[in-house]
């Protein structure tokens, strides 16, 4: 084996944001919906004026939720964010994404492994509901205490930033599953590729907004594949907005939301996970000699 085509990692990564990526809803509001509160009015009446105080957007959202859990007569509890994660729309096609994925690069190489990860801002209890967490080996988001005796949420125990976000994928590259300040030294820390659990020019990060453009911009740092979401029906300046974080990110594509078979996510995202598997079969020829 020639030393500089040594194995590394067989691993593919695909990781998703979800919030307007993987379900056309942002989790937050559906989860005001649930619980019949005016999601407009909670904005700008309870969420809005923290923020004005400077308060993060993620500390604000769980404090006024921990507020008007503590003030109503029926607490919200964990299975309040289950009961949502259950009934939330997921875009058409999800069911089966993963499946043509799979398929697609079985093709290239049978020793190709594909893993899929979620990092989301919202509160993760609700995509960890939906019958789509099965598929994923982590999903990542913020999250709550809860009450051990009534199941009340009580405090945020961990917020996913905008930048928070960009942690994960070092974590998921160096194969990193707890969290303490060791492995963050760890994270960070310079390994060789041949050593990365994924090497991030192995990984596709797929997300739709301004709290996914820190990863995007890890992804170009590591010649990571990125893919930018735009609804369907976004207004010009949405679509301005994103095509600007697509130009400044080199997004690998701009596409609109939706998963059926012959999408142009669908089919950028089989495009990208063949062009990685065809890279990492080439390795595994070499290795072989
Ligand atoms: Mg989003």
């Amino acid at each position: 084996m020639n030393p500089a085509t040594r194995l590394s990692s067989n691993r593919i990564a695909i990781v998703f944001d979800f919030d307007e990526t993987l379900t056309p809803e942002d989790s937050f509001r559906a989860l005001l919906q649930y619980l019949q509160l005016d999601a407009d009015a909670f904005e700008s009446e309870r969420i809005q004026p923290l923020l004005d105080q400077n308060w993060e957007k993620y500390l604000a959202r769980a404090y006024c939720l921990v507020k008007e859990s503590q003030q109503r007569g029926d607490n919200i509890t964990k299975q309040t964010l289950t009961e949502v994660g259950k009934t939330i729309a997921l875009y058409e096609g999800t069911e089966h994404l993963f499946g043509w994925l799979e398929k697609a690069i079985k093709e290239i190489s049978t020793e190709i492994e594909l893993e899929f990860y979620l990092i989301s801002g919202g509160f993760v209890d609700i995509p960890r509901s939906t019958p789509l967490a099965k598929d994923f080996k982590h999903m990542w988001g913020c999250e709550f205490q809860y009450d051990d005796e009534t199941g009340a949420i009580e405090f945020m125990k961990r917020q996913m930033t905008h930048v928070e976000k960009t942690r994960y994928l070092y974590y998921l590259s160096k194969g990193v599953d707890s969290q303490n300040e060791t492995d963050l030294v760890y994270n960070y820390a310079d390994i060789p590729t041949e050593e990365l659990y994924i090497p991030l020019d192995q990984v596709v990060y797929i997300g739709d907004g301004a709290s996914d453009v820190p990863c995007f911009a890890v992804m170009k740092q590591y010649d990571g594949v990125s893919l930018g979401i735009y609804k369907q029906d976004a207004s010009a300046e949405d679509w301005q907005y994103l095509d600007s974080v697509g130009r400044s990110q080199r997004l690998s594509n701009l596409v609109p939301a939706g998963y059926e078979k012959d999408s142009e996510l669908v089919r950028s995202l089989i495009l990208s996970v063949e062009s990685i598997a065809k890279k990492i079969a080439i390795r595994q020829i070499n290795s072989e000699q």
